[in-house]
């Protein structure tokens, strides 16, 4: 796990300016969520830390390390998507240990981790099936093992929740919170939905059109809210 460090981070699509010069440090274990409505930047934000964007500007650390152009298979950082896609002809083993093997990891080091992951997400009877065997959260949860097999320094995650029954998301949330502890990890998860965020998080960062808006935690988002927008968003008593 590590801290990171975000300056002047600027992004923008032809004419269209997305991220507008964010600067954000985020400390080593933090759990912190970026919230914002539709189309405020988060997932390009998210993105950007992953090293899956063309930055126009600013300069990304983490740990002790400038990985601002460290490709992105290089950075350490471990990102599970929305649309999370499993190999349908693949068992959960499989598709656990495919992205290792890939990388040449040694087959017994790939079978520790599999195994660990497994255990900390109780998937554990679940290896040997085929992914059209598993239910909406449990591929959720294969989904997530397959970040963890990393073992990275970093966790993103993009609305992991999103296509989840309302049920299973609550479910679903908790899991990520005992998760949190137990890999003791830096993680940045990403939603719009302000009640995930303000449950799940030490720190939240709220975004609007591109800026940090406010960074603080719940209980000062609720109470002082920077301004109209926080207020707003947050649906404090102001
Ligand atoms: P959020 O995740 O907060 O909903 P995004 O970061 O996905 O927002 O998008 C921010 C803005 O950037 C939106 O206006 C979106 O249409 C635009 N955008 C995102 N990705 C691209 C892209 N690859 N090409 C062009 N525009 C993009
Ligand atoms: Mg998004």
């Amino acid at each position: 796990m590590a801290s990171i460090r975000i300056e002047n981070l600027r992004k923008g699509f032809g004419s269209l300016e997305v991220l507008k010069g964010i600067d954000l440090d985020i400390a080593d274990g933090e759990f912190v969520c970026f919230l914002g409505p539709s189309g405020c930047g988060k997932s390009t934000l998210l993105r950007s830390i992953a090293g899956l964007e063309d930055l126009d500007g600013g300069a990304i650390r983490l740990g002790d390390r400038d990985i601002t152009h460290v490709p992105s298979a290089k950075r350490d950082i471990a990102m599970v998507f929305q649309n999370y896609a499993l190999y349908p002809h693949m068992n959960v083993r499989k598709n656990l240990s495919f992205g290792l093997a890939l990388n040449g990891m040694k087959r017994d080091e790939i079978d520790r981790r599999v195994d660990n992951a497994a255990d900390i997400l109780r998937i554990r009877e679940l290896l040997a099936r085929k992914p059209r065997q598993l239910s909406g959260g449990q591929r959720q949860r294969v989904a997530i093992g397959r970040a963890i097999v990393r073992e990275p320094k970093l966790f993103l995650l993009d609305e992991p929740l999103s296509n989840l029954d309302a049920g299973l998301r609550v479910t679903m949330r908790v899991e990520l919170a005992a998760l949190h502890t137990r890999l003791a990890a830096t993680m940045i998860y990403v939603t719009h939905d302000q009640v995930e965020a303000m449950t799940l998080s030490d720190r939240v960062v709220v975004l609007d059109k591109g800026k940090v808006s406010q960074f603080g935690t719940p209980l000062e988002l609720f109470y002082q809210p920077a301004n109209l927008f926080v207020a707003g968003f947050i649906g404090s008593p102001r």
